[in-house]
């Protein structure tokens, strides 16, 4: 007994990053070998142990909804609803101009790499344009306002909590400061309870952080398994070139934003690996939230009355890295079909690709479904059996790959946006960083 109690203190006491990146490497490793092996070997490894990613990624996913609620309620009983307002414009237009700069990135990557061309890839009847219909913007924003939140919150539909709970903390904020007394004393009450109930949630989610690195193992062990020996072969290059895009947006982009508001790149990655790491393998950043909410509190001294507000909302509509990929991809798909993008279709992609990663969903996949809305507004729609079908069908096929990537730049950006809007305000709890 005493010797197991030993084993486990040695996995507990040595750091988690440590260990969530042992996970990673050592999935790779597993997925690469197991994919360039025997097929039905790669398939009973996948089936088997599929159970262990899958315990991760529900443990989150049971977690989200409860630190979204119990955070942004406490968050926006807190702050002044004048402040609020500033906060939501400010944290919108960062989130904007990020998204249009990872598209333009991403552009001026696919002009370097040139991926597809010369492909010249041509239809065929048993190419499946495996799309589905993205949704239309103005649904999106009409979507926001809950019919019945009881059933937002049992679906998990971010934005309608987002909407109820700030609703819900501001009236808490104003029955602070109302006449009655009792009125006053119920309020402070409750907001002390939303306020422990969120703490509450975050140590929940320290302990799933415990679980990380064996969920983080098989899932990227199945990822490598399945999808790894496709994009070493001739999707090389698309997959290089998301990834040297991905790379330059956080050295130079975030790095850049950073420096501009004077705060240490290399802290805000100290402080920010584990959801990094975390989006990387779930490809999620709504599985993600829970992390995203706790390390940037925790870690990077963001005030609940600001992160519990803005992550949610950045996890919902701010991908920088589906930005960067939609803009890559386009290319891709026009040189591969003979068409290379002409510079008026490629400002086309710009802003459609910025307006579509506002409408992807933070799961897995979800900025695959957006690209077909991007080609169809530079004409090259999506039939089953032409060439463009074939193109994105060979996307989709290492889109498990790029996603790692760009989920992880979702939820980075997410975080540099906060950080900074935090400090703008002088809310920022720079003692934090300096513990990094
Ligand atoms: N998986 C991404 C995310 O959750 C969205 C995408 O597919 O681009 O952020």
């Amino acid at each position: 007994m005493s010797e197991q109690k030993g084993m486990l203190d040695w996995y507990f006491k040595s750091s988690l990053l440590m260990r969530i990146l042992i996970g990673l490497v050592a999935g790779a490793v597993v997925g690469i070998v197991l994919g360039y092996g025997d097929p039905a070997t790669s398939k009973a490894f996948v089936t088997n142990t599929s159970f262990f990613g899958d315990l991760f990624i529900r443990l989150l996913k049971m977690i989200i909804v409860p630190v979204i609620l119990f955070s942004l309620i406490a968050g926006s009983a807190s702050i002044a609803p004048s402040r609020l307002g500033r906060v939501g414009i400010k944290i919108i237009a960062f989130y904007m101009i990020t998204s249009a700069i990872s598209v333009a990135i991403g552009l001026i990557f696919a002009h370097l790499f040139s991926p597809g061309e010369g492909m010249n890839l041509v239809g065929s009847a048993d190419a499946k344009a495996a799309a589905r219909v993205p949704p239309k913007v103005i649904d999106v924003l009409l979507n926001i306002v809950p019919t019945n939140p009881a059933e937002s919150l049992a679906k998990g539909d971010v934005l309608p909590i987002i909407f109820f709970a700030m609703l819900f903390g501001l009236s808490i904020s104003f029955l602070k400061d109302a006449k009655d007394e009792t009125l006053v004393k119920g309020a402070e009450i409750l907001h002390n309870v939303v306020n422990a109930a969120a703490e509450t949630m975050y140590k929940i989610v320290n302990w799933i952080m415990q679980y990380a690195p064996i969920g983080v193992f098989f899932l990227i062990a199945k990822v490598f398994a399945e999808q790894g020996p496709r994009a070493f072969g001739p999707l090389l290059i698309i997959t290089l070139c998301a990834y040297l895009a991905y790379i330059v947006l956080i050295l130079l982009g975030y790095g850049g934003f950073l420096a501009a508001y004077r705060l240490s790149f290399v802290k805000f990655m100290k402080g920010a690996n584990e959801a990094m790491i975390t989006a990387f393998v779930t490809r999620s950043s709504s599985g993600t939230l829970p992390v995203t909410m706790r390390v940037s509190e925790e870690k990077l001294g963001v005030p609940r009355s600001i992160g519990a507000f803005t992550l949610p909302l950045g996890a919902t509509i701010n991908m920088n890295g589906t930005a960067i990929y939609l803009g890559i991809c386009a290319m891709f798909i026009g040189n591969a079909v003979g068409h290379p993008l002409t510079i008026d279709q490629q400002m086309v992609v710009v802003l459609t690709a910025t307006l579509a990663a506002i409408g992807t969903a933070g799961v897995p996949g979800a900025g695959a479904i957006m690209l077909v809305m991007v080609l169809e507004s530079i004409g090259l729609k999506l039939e089953t059996g032409t060439a463009i079908a074939v193109g994105y069908a060979m996307i989709l096929g290492i889109d498990a790959l790029l996603d790692m990537g760009r989920t992880c730049l979702n939820v980075t950006g997410d975080m540099v946006c906060t950080a900074i809007v935090a400090k703008t305000e002088g809310e920022l709890d720079e003692s934090k960083w300096a513990e990094l």
